[in-house]
């Protein structure tokens, strides 16, 4: 319960399983992979040889096959499976399957989907990895925070890859709110929560789709959906930008792509978590999709901009996160 950060749980993870210089298979950065899995700018690209695996370019989603050539030809100490724009559940089985076959760790980051799992509305990792690292902020809802699951037989070297050897002092104030988060996420309500997220997620990439932004995959079986507005002239970048005059707050994430020559293109990422907590249904999210695809269309600039602006605030205003 001591990691400070999702990103701390890893290293942790790292810390526990590895030497510097060990291979790591774990999913491209372009393709929807963490700092944490091995970028240049992150301690984990600087002190492992990390190899990229990634999702069919056509489909969105993940190469099971490639994964398994990679393992074979580069036999990694360890295999990461874990994204932070990847909207579809993940086999777990098939990533121990393929661990199992080489000899390799298999270590989970479930940052994203560990508040989905607690509200039984997506796979759990825990039977099938060695490791569990996640963050306790996001799905999950509660401080920020991380954490690592393991079982007894690797307890005693995570504890210690936690402290002394990444850390100091437990944060107590932390941990006692990580408690409270546990005890909410065991609750009915939480299970109910979860399961609206994906609902709202559901229904949110249809509307997207209808409003002539299809999103990656298809779909998404979680809270996450990620899009490339390519068809309306615009990157990534630029959609966060505009959607962000409108206040509307959304990320840009690398996605693949069949016909970037780099291989991938900066789309968009979206999550529902937090218009569920403040109590929002599938009939906002059809509103929030026109809204959206409403700022996409307009400069930052462009007196629409300003209108849209004030419907997004009063739709905001009329779900309040915290009741009074
Ligand atoms: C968010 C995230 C992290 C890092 O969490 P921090 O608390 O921001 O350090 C690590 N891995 C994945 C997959 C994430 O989505």
């Amino acid at each position: 319960m001591q990691p400070h950060s999702g990103s701390s749980a890893v290293l942790a993870a790292y810390a526990a399983l590895l030497r510097p210089g060990d291979t790591v298979l774990a999913m491209a950065l372009a393709h929807g992979g963490h700092l944490t899995h091995g970028s240049p700018a992150n301690f984990s690209g600087r002190w492992f040889d990390f190899i990229g695996y990634g999702v069919d370019p056509h489909t969105g989603l993940i190469d099971y096959g490639q994964l398994h050539d990679l393992a074979r030809a580069h036999r990694p100490k360890a295999i990461v499976c874990g994204s932070i724009s990847y909207p579809r559940h993940l086999d777990y089985a098939a990533f121990r399957e393929i661990a199992d076959d080489i000899g390799a760790y298999l270590i989970a980051d479930a940052a994203h989907p560990i508040g989905l799992v607690a509200g039984k509305a997506a796979p759990n990792p825990v039977p099938y990895a060695d490791v569990v690292c996640a963050t306790t902020h996001k799905v999950l809802r509660g401080p920020r925070g991380g954490m690592v699951l393991c079982g007894a037989e690797l307890a005693e070297r995570v504890d210690r890859a936690v402290f002394p050897f990444t850390q100091g002092g437990a944060q107590m104030h932390t941990i006692a709110a990580k408690a409270v988060a546990f005890g909410e996420a065991a609750q009915p309500a939480f299970t109910a929560y979860a399961h609206r997220v994906v609902a709202n997620a559901h229904a949110l990439a249809d509307a997207l789709a209808a409003e002539g932004v299809p999103v990656t995959t298809g779909g998404t079986d979680t809270h996450l959906i990620t899009a490339d507005p390519a068809a309306l002239g615009l990157d990534g970048r630029a959609a966060r930008a505009r959607c962000a005059a409108a206040g509307i707050v959304l990320d840009s994430c690398a996605l693949a792509s069949a016909t970037e020559p780099g291989g991938c293109v900066k789309g968009i990422r979206l999550g529902t978590a937090a218009v569920t907590t403040q109590g929002m249904g599938e009939r906002e999210m059809a509103r929030i999709a026109k809204l959206l695809v409403a700022a996409l269309g307009e400069d930052e600039s462009a007196p629409r901009i300003r209108g849209l602006r004030a419907e997004v605030r009063q739709l905001a205003a009329s779900f309040p996160p915290y009741p009074a």
